[in-house]
């Protein structure tokens, strides 16, 4: 497409979404329903959670399966809190909500047919008390869990499912032997007004906090067509709910999702403060955070959350603990993450697995356990063991030595780990307007890319951090060196101008793909949101895909490290049209082998004020997650570098590629760093496998001295000796001659 035809269509887009806009003035069309962009309300209330909270070695106790599920007499509190203990585990996560509640409700919550007098809440906090464990409760929100069977016997449940536009339940499994399981009725009231009882239910109690499981988990739920529904809907936009079964009416859709979040929100205040007002915290579950259609910033409303689950691979977990530590930092909020995942059918396996099934009991737990904990101990998260279950019956060889290794490390680290900081040579910035484009039904790879980056940079040994968008601003961007936009496809205003500021003052800005080419409501920006400072001007969207691509290096520059003009590299496939201008030079251009096809420029640098960028058309990232090819992480290693200015390393190490590292600056200044010896097994495609990691030996750890520091020690924590260290050119060196899983170096300084 020729750049006037792209201006051309982007004018007749841009008209097309302004016809489905109502209201306006002088005739100039007013978007009814865009992307809220604005920072997310939480009244302040006077409530602070403990401090405890942010450093707490978690414990779950799971009740969708055995001693809960489907008998209760095997259910001993006494039992649950020794094995908590003998984890060194000291809060208790316990779930009273699952298919029954196991506590007596006035919500009218379906109660475990079996549970007569007994009350297994009160059991379990008697039981905590005694033994000094802290606890707090799991509860679901819009979380199905009826069984079709008890809602056809109790036809008063009928308003909590959710009812499809045939006026039908709306199936999401089956269980073998609780049956099939209807979706929640998320947005009518009876659900609703349910799970807020269960709150006030819970407060009557003597525990610490609630745990909601999961705000803005649409994979839980969906539209719901009964006639409460259809009215409420109505009375919200005017709209006919029928217009939600033609999948391309978007106005309908957008509408929707914000009247969801609109009511999500008010239940998360609701819950925040009926919570706060007895002294109770709040965590959510925060694996829906970062999704196009969720409530945007909703983890500032409450006290903490856990990041996703099933993080098979090291970087993936990497990244999302970094982002998740983020997210919490500012307001001093627990950031978590699961250590020992469910294990859960795979695509591909034989049928032991369906239909669906958990299997919280069978696990016995090997290294895998390990590299969670310390993984997401070095990436600034806290790991929380799940689950409790599978000790409790003692099955198999009854494992619980990684978990307790990872605590018991845990506590003694505590005064250099907690609120520790990570010290970054290069920020990735995931960005939330990014996934705004399914508003123009566009699809952004924002997220993949970005965890393309991630491990493009561990095996590169440089030290990275991850950082949404939603928290990017004037101070945080002061101690950033490079800042990595991973097509960042959308970008506001506001960003841009922060980024633009940025770079002039002499900041570093590495832009891929289709970084700033759409707004926070998924509109084309027929410049780029970073045209200046860029240089580059799109001529279009991304061009469809061809074979055989490569990177056809033009003139040779620091940029490209050891790639000179005239060698080629290996390119993305798929490319965005661009012409570079002004003081910006292309470096490559992107070359088709087989057609000899110039198919535009594909790497191009440019300075701006004090500040250099380098913009890539394709995105490198994106193809090394699966094909690892060398020159796609040098190439970005090596643009990374001639961002900083060639300013050194925070650290350096020399060991094999899947050892990463990651640098963390404790609260005295003292410095860590981590080193994961990810080496071994690995099969990317087969889920949660059974890993064993090869032990490392002879890496040599070169952490760069901050100015006016001198290194007292060297102390490898979890090996638990000093080892001898030299001073080279301003870094600490020493030898480690194991690593096993992990190690951290603790470099005690002094002045
Ligand atoms: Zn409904």
């Amino acid at each position: 497409m020729d750049r006037r035809n792209f201006l051309k269509n982007t004018a007749a887009s841009m008209g097309a979404l302004a016809g489905l806009t109502t209201g306006g003035t002088k005739g100039e069309p007013t978007p009814m329903i865009e992307s809220p962009i604005k920072d997310i309300v939480v009244p302040p209330d006077g409530y602070h959670a403990p401090d405890w909270l942010r450093y707490s070695r978690t414990v779950y106790f799971d009740g969708y399966t055995p001693p809960i599920y489907p008998h209760i007499d095997e259910f001993d509190a006494e039992r649950l809190v020794r094995i908590v203990r003998e984890l060194g585990g000291d809060t208790l996560r316990l779930q009273p909500i699952g298919f029954w509640a196991t506590f007596p409700t006035k919500s009218g919550y379906p109660l475990h047919p079996e549970l007569g007098n007994r009350d297994l809440l009160w059991e379990t906090v008697q039981a905590c008390r005694k033994a000094g464990l802290h606890i707090y409760c799991y509860t679901k929100y819009n979380n199905p869990f009826l069984s079709m069977r008890y809602v056809d016997a109790h036809p008063e449940y009928n308003d909590w499912i959710l009812h499809g536009p045939d006026g039908k339940p709306s199936i999401t499994f089956e269980h073998e032997g609780y049956g099939v399981i209807p979706l929640c009725d998320a947005t009518g009231d009876a659900y609703r007004r349910a799970i807020h009882q269960v709150i006030r239910d819970y407060t009557t109690y003597d525990i610490d906090g609630a745990y909601f499981d999961s705000p803005s988990g649409f994979g839980y739920t969906g539209i719901c067509y009964c006639p409460t529904c259809r009215r409420k809907f109505k009375a919200y936009c005017g709209m006919d709910m029928s217009r939600l079964q033609n999948p391309d009416d978007m106005q309908a859709r957008i509408a929707w999702y914000q009247w969801f979040n609109e009511m999500e929100y008010q239940d998360l205040l609701d819950f925040r403060k009926i919570l706060h007002d007895s002294g109770k915290f709040m965590i959510c579950h925060n694996g829906a955070t970062w999704r196009p259609q969720s409530l945007r910033e909703q983890y500032r409303i409450p006290d903490g959350f856990m990041n996703g689950e099933n993080q098979v691979q090291v970087y993936n977990r990497i990244m999302t603990a970094m982002m998740g530590a983020s997210m919490a930092r500012p307001t001093k909020k627990l950031s978590q993450m699961y250590m020992g995942d469910y294990c859960l059918s795979s695509p591909g396996t034989p049928p032991h697995d369906h239909p669906w099934t958990l299997e919280n009991t069978s696990e016995e737990d090997t290294d895998e356990v390990l590299m969670d904990g310390f993984g997401t101990l070095a990436a600034g998260s806290i790991p929380m063991y799940a689950t409790l279950n599978r000790l409790y019956f003692g099955l198999g060889d009854g494992s619980n030595r990684p978990a307790q290794e990872v605590y018991e490390v845990m506590r003694r680290v505590e005064p250099i780990l907690k609120d520790s900081v990570v010290v970054p040579y290069v920020a990735v910035v995931p960005s939330w307007e990014a996934l705004q484009v399914w508003r123009t039904k566009r699809e952004s790879w924002n997220v993949n890319m970005c965890e393309g980056f991630t491990l493009a940079m561990l095996d590169e040994h440089i030290s990275l951090d991850v950082c949404p968008s939603t928290e990017v601003n004037e101070s945080w961007l002061e101690g950033q060196r490079v800042i990595a936009l991973c097509g960042a496809s959308g970008l506001t205003d506001y960003t841009a101008k922060l980024l633009t500021d940025w770079v002039q003052g002499g900041g570093g800005l590495l832009a891929t793909y289709d970084t700033g080419l759409y707004d926070q409501n998924g509109h084309v920006r027929p410049s780029g949101a970073l045209k200046e400072v860029l240089g580059i001007e799109f001529t279009g969207e991304a061009l469809p895909t061809q074979p055989e691509c490569y990177y056809r290096i033009t003139e040779t520059h620091p940029a490209l490290g050891r790639y000179q003009a005239g060698s080629m590299v290996k390119a993305d496939s798929r490319l965005l049209p661009v012409h570079a201008f002004g003081g910006a030079k292309v470096l490559a251009e992107c070359w088709d082998l087989g057609t000899k096809e110039v198919r535009g420029p594909a790497i191009v640098v440019n300075t701006y004020g004090k500040g250099r960028t380098v913009y890539i058309s394709g995105s490198l990232e994106a193809n090394y997650t699966y094909n690892r090819v060398p020159s796609h992480r040098r190439v970005l290693a090596s643009a990374v570098r001639y961002l900083a200015q060639e300013a050194p390393q925070p650290f350096e190490i020399s060991a094999p590629k899947g050892v990463y590292g990651l640098l963390r600056r404790a609260p005295n200044g003292d410095l860590m760093l981590w080193l994961l010896a990810n080496v071994g097994f690995k099969d990317a495609d087969i889920g949660r496998m059974r890993q064993e990691y090869m032990p490392v030996s002879k890496i040599e750890a070169r952490v760069l001295i901050p100015d006016g520091k001198r290194v007292r020690t060297v102390h490898l924590v979890r090996a638990g000796r000093e080892v001898p260290f030299t001073i080279e050119s301003g870094y600490a060196v020493a030898r480690l001659s194991d690593v096993h899983v992990a190690e951290i170096a603790h470099i005690e300084l002094s002045s």
